[in-house]
């Protein structure tokens, strides 16, 4: 570590945005080396993971903590000696996480732990968020008319209001595209009929109807514009279920422009990466805009991470920007994004002190908006 780096050791992570932990944990390197990749392909992680810079990382992390060799066979190992909750409880406190956001739409209730259930586990913060377009698959299965949907969903969104969830969250980037469209209630009702078609047949729906998506999303937006809701939005690298072409946030604008969704934090996942430097651009523009950058997933190694934190703190101001695990499946993520975030934001930030274009107590108050001050704020933690 440079001596020009910001010490921000002692600064407690608000982790934003991230999901629940798998009941079936990996035992094998394969298995393990996947939950590292955001490819389909078995082949990426069978083959090619192991010789990627973040993974290498990764590893030489983790053995340093668990004091083993690091390589995947020590690491499984050491991790397998001990109960996943008394593992995941480990990390948490190495990470010096005091909040986790989690969006429930992802992994599947029947796979991942329960919100109560992370709580038990982690002893922490836990603040919940409502994807939005599991609800609308839900609703679909269970009604068998346009208006009871909608009525249904507006209905889902109350409640999750008054139980304290903290944030929507929208994967309409996996879908459709961020191209996101107001929809009259007529033109989206049109597409209900092939939907309960297929849950009918299927016993389940997977939401990939535009008129549908873009509908509901802008629904929920007008929802939480009333109640002062955070809506946090997938852009930029994911799996490839998505086209990247269609993650660039620029294609949110309407959303922005939208003179009644000015009370909404917005919020771009992922660092809107490789669009960052347009995440920051509106960030820098619009009051309601906010990025955040996952320190876990999409896998980016340090330097790579350095650079998308400068971007972000050389365009947008810094009471706009967040930091997340985005971790899923493994507590590895959660540490490895704590660790990982204040050990880039120190970095970039004593390179900025060394430039002069701050101070060092500017600098200190930076890391600690970024790491846990603006999410505090912005969510109501
Ligand atoms: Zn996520």
């Amino acid at each position: 570590l440079s001596t020009s780096s910001i010490d921000l050791s002692q600064v407690a992570f608000a982790d934003n945005h991230a999901h629940a932990l798998l009941r079936e944990q990996p035992a094998t390197p394969e298995v393990f080396r996947r939950h590292f990749a955001e490819a389909h392909s078995p082949v990426v992680a069978g083959e090619h993971v192991g010789t990627a810079v973040h993974y290498r990382w990764a590893l030489r992390q983790l053995g340093s903590l668990l004091d083993v060799a690091p390589t995947e066979e020590a690491v499984l190992a050491a991790r397998a000696e001990a109960s996943l909750e008394m593992y995941a409880r480990r990390l948490i406190v190495a990470a010096g996480t005091s909040h986790l956001l989690l969006d429930e739409g992802f992994p599947h209730p029947n796979l991942g732990y329960s919100t109560a259930e992370m709580e038990a586990m982690l002893r922490i913060r836990i603040g919940r968020m409502l994807r939005i377009e599991t609800l609308v698959q839900e609703l679909i299965v269970r009604h068998g008319t346009w208006p009871e949907v909608v009525a249904g969903f507006d209905a889902a969104l109350a409640d999750a209001q008054e139980r304290g969830y903290v944030a929507l969250k929208s994967i309409a980037c996996y879908r459709t595209g961020l191209a996101i469209e107001r929809v009259a209630d007529d033109e989206a009702a049109r597409v209900f009929p092939a939907l309960r078609a297929e849950a009918e047949r299927a016993g389940s729906v997977r939401l990939a109807s535009k008129p549908a998506i873009d509908f509901f999303v802008w629904r929920a937006a007008r929802f939480a514009a009333d109640h002062g809701l955070p809506f946090q939005f997938h852009t930029g690298y994911g799996d490839p279920d998505l086209d990247l072409r269609l993650a660039n946030p620029l294609h949110l604008r309407p959303l922005f422009e939208d003179a009644s969704l000015q009370e909404v934090p917005i919020v771009l996942l992922h660092a809107s990466y490789p669009y960052t430097a347009e995440a920051a651009y509106l960030a820098a523009v619009y009051p309601n805009a906010y990025m955040d950058i996952a320190f876990s997933l999409p896998p980016l190694d340090r330097v790579e991470l350095n650079h998308i934190l400068h971007i972000a703190l050389g365009v947008a101001p810094a009471s706009k920007i967040m930091c997340s695990s985005d971790g899923v499946g493994i507590p590895e993520h959660y540490w490895l994004g704590a660790v990982r975030a204040r050990l880039c934001l120190g970095q970039v930030l004593g390179r900025l002190v060394e430039d002069d274009e701050i101070d060092r107590r500017q600098a200190e108050e930076m890391g600690r908006l970024l790491l846990q001050g603006n999410a505090l704020r912005v969510y109501r933690l």
